[in-house]
């Protein structure tokens, strides 16, 4: 038995030690409080490692074309935040760029880190535990779908104007947004704590 309190509610259960596939749901809101470990450190590690690749691929290739009279120009992300490094926007730049990208690679990239060793039966990395609890610190500030708002309201104002198209990397940036929003709702840090501190 753990003591356990909802994520959402604060409700205090009494929790029996769970066998993998089996959660246990808040009495008062239905929240998941605690889920099987090894499912959800698979669960948690898949979508990091998804999340990783998807934003290093989302860097490099395209991320959207501009067409109007014959003449057409494509960006990657690198190429758009570059545009807006000089002069006042520069602060803005690096704290958007911050935000939407780096911060969820980073996220993404420790959670790597510290949870691939522990599910392939490696022995955990020194700095494990505090890595996850940096990714759950970092967690409030990767803000990876704010990027879509933005980029609606921009692409209104110009699709009259030209053609827009969206290359590879938007197509990649927005699986990974869509798999951060499914990872923050189900990563159960309860379980992975637990088995990070059996290893330690
Ligand atoms: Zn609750």
């Amino acid at each position: 038995m753990t003591l356990l309190a909802c994520p959402a509610c604060d409700l205090l259960h009494e929790v029996p030690d769970l066998a993998p596939g089996r959660r246990a749901r808040c009495r008062r809101c239905d929240t998941v409080i605690v889920s099987g470990q090894r499912v959800s450190l698979d669960r948690t590690l898949a979508m990091a490692v998804a999340v990783t690749v998807l934003i290093f691929f989302a860097l490099f290739f395209p991320f959207l074309s501009i067409s109007e009279l014959g003449l057409s120009n494509s960006a990657t992300l690198i190429e758009i935040a570059l545009v807006f490094m000089s002069g006042w926007t520069a602060p803005l730049t690096i704290a958007v760029a911050l935000t939407i990208v780096g911060i969820p690679f980073l996220r993404a990239a420790i959670l790597v880190y510290a949870l691939g060793p522990i599910r392939f039966g490696y022995p955990i990395p020194d700095k494990a535990a505090q890595a996850f609890r940096l990714s759950q610190a970092l967690r409030p500030w990767a803000m990876a779908e704010i990027f879509f708002l933005g980029s609606a309201v921009a692409l209104v104002k110009i699709i009259d104007l030209a053609h827009v198209g969206f290359g590879a990397a938007f197509w990649a940036f927005c699986a990974a947004t869509l798999i951060i929003a499914f990872e923050r709702n189900t990563t159960d840090s309860a379980a992975i704590w637990s088995l990070i501190d059996d290893m330690e």
